[in-house]
C-alpha cells in the first residue's frame, strides 16, 4: 500500500493499493494516477503506507505514468514545509512544484498556432508628422498609437477583439504603407531569439571583489544580503559567484527575478555569459515548453534557471546556489493558493540541499535587514556606485505651492500641462530633450484618469463588482475597473442624480502621455503600463527602443522602476509620488520608499550623471525626505519605530484569515463566528497568540465577494502555524463561503 497526496483543499493523504501484476512500482516522488470520488486523479506517492487506521477497503492505484519519480525526496521534504508552514494541504503544494503539464488529468499536448501579427512599417517620429498624416483619419491614427505604445507589434486578434477596431482601418494602413500583416508562430521564446550582446567582462571593482569572495567561501545554508545601491554592480556579482559554483565546482544554481518581462537586460547579461546553460522561465512559455524546460533541467541538461517566483522548484540537483535578486519585490508572494513567498521558499530549500542563498536589493525589506542586522543572515555591501559614479541629485517640487499658469494649450477634461508637469520639471525635460539625452517619467497610476466624479452630488462611478471606482481609459475610451476588468462606456450624466458634468479626477499615465506630446510635439514618447505590454513581448520592444535611442521619454508605472539600466537617461521624473503612500497597509510606506529609491536609481548611470525630480504634496514623509537623501538606513529605523504600537512585522509574526462570499450578511456572520472560535481556541491554550478582528478588508468587495478578515499576531512562528492549522482544520465552513489564510501577507488590502 501507498500513501497518495492528491491536490484537493483538504488536509489529508490518501492510501491505495498496487496492482501486484504492474510492471512499475511507485516511489516517494512518482506521479500515481487513482480512482478519486469517481473521477481520476493525479497524485504523488508519498511513500509505503502501511494502512494502519483505514476505515475502508483502499482502492487501487490506476496507472504509475513515468519510469522516474517526478519529485526528489528533497523537493518532497520542500513542499511539505511549504505545507505546514503555510497551512496548505500537501497535495495543493505538490502540484504547485510541477509544470501544469504533468498534473493535468489529461495531458496536453503541446502543439503550434500560428497567428496574425501587424507591425509598424513606417516611424512618424513626431506629433508633427502624424498631424499630417491622418488629418483625416483618427482611427487610423488611434490604431498607429496604439501599435507604437506596445512596441510597434500586436496580434490582428487584440486590435480586432479587445481594442475594438474594424477590419477596415487595419487595411487602410495596410494599403498606405504603415503596418504590414504577416503569420507568425505563436510562442516563440523572444530569449531564444535575441541577439545577446557579447559578453563584455568587467573586471570586478574591490567591494565586488570582497563580496564575491565571501559569497564564494560560505559554508551550506549561509544566507547573504547583498546590499547595493542602484548600480554598484550587483548583476556582476552573481555572474561570477555563479561562475564559481557551476564552472569550477560543477554545481547547478536557481536565480530568480521579480518577472522575467521585466529584466531583458539582466536575463542577456546572464545569457551572455553562460549561454544555452541557462533555462529562461518566462511567463509566455507554452506549457509544453514549460515541460520541456522542466525536463532538460531535471536531466541536467541546464544547470543554470533564472526564472520568477516558480523556478523556486525548479527540479536540478546538487544545488550550490540561489539567487535572489531584487528580494524586496512583493512579487516573490504568490497571491493563491499555496501563498508562500520564494524567498523564504528559497532560504528553506538552500538549507535542506546545501546551497547557499544570495538575497540582493538596494532597497531590502525589513524582514531581511532585520535578520541581518541579528546575525541571522551575513550583510555584504555595494555601498558605491561602479565606475566612480555618484547616486544622482534629487529635490523636491512641492505640488502644494500652485502652479504658475502658463499659456496653456490643453484643453478638453482633466488638468492642464503646467500643473501636471511643473516648472522646474518642464524646464529638466525640455533641456534633457535639448541635449540629446534621454527621460524616464514614472506615475504609477495607469489609464487615463483615476475615476469620475458627478459635479453636483459628489458621487463617484464604482465598480459593481467591486468596492473600488472604476478607472476611465482611452484608445479604446471606456471605464475600466482594475480588480475585475469589468468595461462599460464611459456615461454622459450622473446614475444618481442626472448631473450632466462629471469631472475627471486623479490623473494616469494615458493622460500624461497626451499632455506631454502635446507640450514636446516633437520628442519621441513611449508609454510602458500594462495596457502597453499586453502583447508577449511588448516590454523588451519598448525596452529594446529605449536602448537604441530610439526614445526620448519613456513614460510609465512601476513597471519602469526596475532593473533598467540606461546611461543615456539623465533625468528621471516622479509625476506624483504619493500615489499608494496612503493606503491603508501597514507596508505603503516602505513600498513608496522602495518605488521611489529604484527609478532615482534609473538615472545617472552613465557618465553623464543624472538628475530626479519628486513631485509631492508630503516632502516632510520619511519615504519620500528618505529617498531625497539616498537614506535607507534613517528609512528604516523611522519604518521599524512607526511598526512597534500596534505592532506589525518584522516587528512580530503575522497572518491574515480573509473570509469571502457572495452574501454580504452570510460574510460578516461567518467572520464573527470564526473569531469567536479562535478567541475560544486561545483562552484554553497558553501561547502568545493574539487575534484583531473581525472587520471588513480595506476593499470590502472584490468581484461580486464580499471580504471580512481577522489577524493572528505572535511573536512565536511556531505557535502562529499550530493555531493557524488547527483553526483551518477543524473550523466549518459553509459551501457558498470561503477562508484563506495568508502567512507573512505582503499587503492586507
Ligand atoms: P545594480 O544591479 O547594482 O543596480 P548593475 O549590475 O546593473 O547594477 O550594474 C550597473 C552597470 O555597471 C552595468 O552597466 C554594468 O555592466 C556595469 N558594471 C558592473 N560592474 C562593473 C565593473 N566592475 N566595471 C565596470 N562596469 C561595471
Ligand atoms: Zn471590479
Amino acid at each position: 500500500m501507498v500513501e497518495v497526496a492528491i491536490p484537493i483543499p483538504l488536509f489529508q493523504t490518501f492510501t491505495y493499493t498496487l496492482d501486484p501484476a504492474a510492471e512499475r512500482i511507485p516511489v516517494a516522488g512518482s506521479r500515481v494516477v487513482v480512482p478519486f470520488r469517481n473521477r481520476k486523479e493525479i497524485g504523488i506517492c508519498l511513500g509505503q503506507s502501511d494502512g494502519s487506521g483505514l476505515r475502508q477497503k483502499p482502492k487501487r492505484v490506476i496507472e504509475v505514468p513515468d519510469d522516474a519519480p517526478a519529485l526528489s525526496e528533497s523537493m518532497i521534504a520542500l513542499c511539505r514545509w511549504i505545507a505546514d508552514y503555510y497551512v496548505v494541504p500537501v497535495g495543493v503544494v505538490l502540484r504547485t512544484a510541477l509544470p501544469a503539464s504533468l498534473t493535468g488529468a489529461e495531458q496536453p499536448t503541446p502543439r503550434r498556432k500560428t497567428q496574425r501579427i501587424v507591425r509598424l512599417r513606417e516611424d512618424l517620429p513626431t506629433l508633427m508628422h502624424r498631424d499630417k498624416a491622418f488629418a483625416r483619419a483618427p482611427q487610423q491614427r488611434a490604431v498607429f498609437e496604439l501599435l507604437e505604445s506596445v512596441g510597434g507589434t500586436s496580434t490582428l486578434d487584440h486590435l480586432l477583439g479587445s481594442m475594438a477596431f474594424s477590419p477596415s482601418v487595419l487595411k487602410a494602413l495596410e494599403k498606405r504603407g504603415l503596418v504590414r500583416i504577416d503569420s507568425e508562430e505563436v510562442d516563440r521564446d523572444p530569449f531564444a531569439l535575441r541577439i545577446g550582446e557579447p559578453a563584455r567582462r568587467h573586471t570586478p571593482t574591490s567591494a565586488q571583489t570582497e563580496a564575491i569572495q565571501t559569497l564564494a567561501s560560505g559554508s551550506a545554508g549561509d544566507v547573504f544580503l547583498l546590499h547595493g545601491i542602484t548600480g554598484s554592480g550587483k548583476t556582476l556579482v552573481y555572474i561570477e559567484l555563479l561562475r564559481e559554483i557551476v564552472d569550477v565546482r560543477g554545481q547547478t544554481a536557481i536565480v530568480l527575478v521579480p518577472e522575467i518581462a521585466l529584466t531583458p537586460q539582466t536575463v542577456d547579461r546572464f545569457r551572455a555569459v553562460f549561454g544555452d546553460r541557462i533555462a529562461v522561465l518566462h511567463s509566455a512559455l507554452s506549457d509544453g515548453e514549460r515541460y520541456d524546460a522542466w525536463l532538460a533541467l531535471k536531466r541536467g541538461e541546464k544547470r543554470i534557471v533564472v526564472g520568477a517566483r516558480s523556478a523556486i522548484f525548479a527540479p536540478i540537483e546538487n544545488l550550490g546556489a540561489i539567487i535572489v535578486d531584487e528580494e524586496h519585490e512583493s512579487s516573490y508572494k504568490q497571491g493563491e493558493t499555496p501563498r508562500y513567498h520564494a524567498r523564504e521558499v528559497a532560504i528553506v530549500r538552500a538549507r535542506n540541499e546545501g546551497a547557499i542563498v544570495v538575497l540582493g536589493s538596494a532597497t531590502p525589506s525589513l524582514e531581511s535587514w532585520t535578520n541581518a542586522v541579528a546575525g541571522k543572515y551575513r550583510l555584504l555591501k555595494l555601498p558605491d556606485r561602479v565606475g566612480g559614479g555618484s547616486l544622482p541629485k534629487v529635490e523636491i517640487i512641492d505640488l502644494r505651492h500652485k502652479a504658475t499658469q502658463l499659456a496653456d494649450s490643453s484643453t478638453g477634461p482633466g488638468t492642464g500641462y503646467s500643473s501636471v508637469i511643473r516648472d522646474e520639471l518642464d524646464s529638466a525635460l525640455a533641456a534633457t530633450l535639448l541635449r540629446g539625452e534621454q527621460s524616464i517619467l514614472l506615475l504609477n497610476r495607469r489609464g487615463y484618469s483615476a475615476f469620475l466624479q458627478c459635479n453636483d452630488c459628489g458621487d463617484v462611478v464604482v465598480c459593481p463588482n467591486c468596492s473600488i471606482t472604476l478607472t476611465l481609459h482611452r484608445a479604446p475610451e471606456r471605464l475600466l475597473c482594475h480588480y475585475c476588468a469589468h468595461q462599460e462606456t464611459v456615461r454622459s450624466a450622473c446614475a444618481r442624480c442626472g448631473g450632466l458634468t462629471l469631472r475627471h479626477r486623479g490623473m494616469g499615465t494615458q493622460q500624461v502621455e497626451r499632455l506631454v506630446s502635446e507640450r514636446f510635439p516633437s520628442a519621441r514618447i513611449a508609454r510602458m503600463d500594462v495596457d502597453t505590454t499586453s502583447g508577449k513581448w511588448a516590454h523588451a520592444e519598448i525596452l529594446d527602443r529605449v536602448g537604441s535611442g530610439q526614445v526620448d521619454i519613456l513614460l510609465g508605472t512601476q513597471m519602469i522602476a526596475k532593473g533598467l539600466d540606461f546611461p543615456n537617461v539623465t533625468l528621471v521624473g516622479v509625476v506624483d509620488a504619493d500615489v499608494g503612500i496612503n493606503l491603508p497597509d501597514f507596508r505603503a510606506s516602505e513600498r513608496c520608499f522602495q518605488l521611489l529609491s529604484q527609478v532615482a536609481g534609473r538615472a545617472g548611470r552613465g557618465p553623464k550623471g543624472g538628475q530626479v525630480l519628486i513631485q509631492t504634496r508630503v516632502p516632510s514623509h520619511h519615504a519620500v525626505r528618505c529617498a531625497i537623501t539616498h537614506d535607507y538606513a534613517t528609512f528604516v529605523r523611522e519604518e521599524l519605530e512607526g511598526r512597534v504600537s500596534p505592532p506589525y512585522p518584522p516587528n512580530l509574526r503575522l497572518a491574515n484569515i480573509v473570509f469571502s462570499g457572495t452574501n454580504d450578511r452570510a460574510t460578516a456572520a461567518l467572520a464573527t463566528r470564526g473569531a469567536d472560535w479562535i478567541r475560544d481556541l486561545l483562552t484554553h491554550t497558553a501561547g502568545d497568540v493574539t487575534l484583531i478582528g473581525p472587520a471588513p478588508s480595506p476593499i470590502e468587495r472584490v468581484k461580486t465577494r464580499w471580504r471580512w478578515h481577522v489577524l493572528l499576531k505572535s511573536a512565536n512562528s511556531a505557535e502562529l502555524t499550530r493555531v493557524g492549522r488547527y483553526f483551518m482544520e477543524k473550523f466549518q465552513v459553509p459551501a457558498a463561503l470561503r477562508v484563506t489564510f495568508d502567512r507573512d501577507p505582503v499587503a492586507l488590502l
